[in-house]
């Protein structure tokens, strides 16, 4: 029988780069470690929605009441070509999901807000109650999550 030391060994070590949201403009996750080096930050200062913030020195994203229009403006400021318009996404690392306990249209009450302000068309419903979701309209952009009066929309991290 293995004692609990040693299966604490075989664990997955948690990757430090799993659980942010990126700009849609990175190659591959590891190439954030190259930001250590980066001073100004330039990505985040360029965000026109103020979206990005800097955590343990990369850039990430934090959705409050905007979202990500893939706008190209942190990918051209970054000198350091972490974020290039070549890797250009069109989806960020991101899926959305209603939690119909909260979603005030899973209840039995009227609301049109997230359906208002999707640009993708994504969410649609049932007659006008229990919205959802399609994930292959969805661009993970953020713009729901900051409307929802219940906040309802939960974010699952690619
Ligand atoms: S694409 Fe534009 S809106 Fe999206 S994170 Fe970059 S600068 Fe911000
Ligand atoms: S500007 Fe580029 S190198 Fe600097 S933090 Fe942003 S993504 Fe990283
Ligand atoms: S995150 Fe998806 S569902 Fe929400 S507004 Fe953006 S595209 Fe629409």
């Amino acid at each position: 029988m293995i004692d609990k030391r040693k299966r604490n060994l075989f664990r997955r070590v948690p990757s430090p780069f799993r659980s942010f949201i990126y700009p849609p403009y990175f190659e591959k996750k590891e190439d954030f470690l190259n930001c250590l080096e980066c001073k100004t930050k330039e990505c985040k200062n360029a965000c026109p929605e103020k979206i990005i913030f800097i955590e343990n020195e990369k850039p990430v994203i934090k959705f409050g009441i905007n979202g990500c229009t893939f706008c190209d403006e942190c990918a051209i400021a970054c000198p350091n070509n972490v974020l290039k318009l070549e890797n250009k996404k069109i989806k960020l690392n991101v899926e959305m999901i209603i939690n119909t306990q909260k979603c005030l249209a899973w209840n039995k009450t009227v609301c049109f807000s997230c359906q208002d302000i999707c640009g993708e068309n994504a969410i649609s419903y049932n007659g006008i109650l229990n919205p959802i979701i399609d994930l292959d309209k969805c661009t993970g952009c953020g713009f729901c999550i900051g409307v929802c009066p219940v906040d309802a929309i939960a974010t699952k991290i690619l």
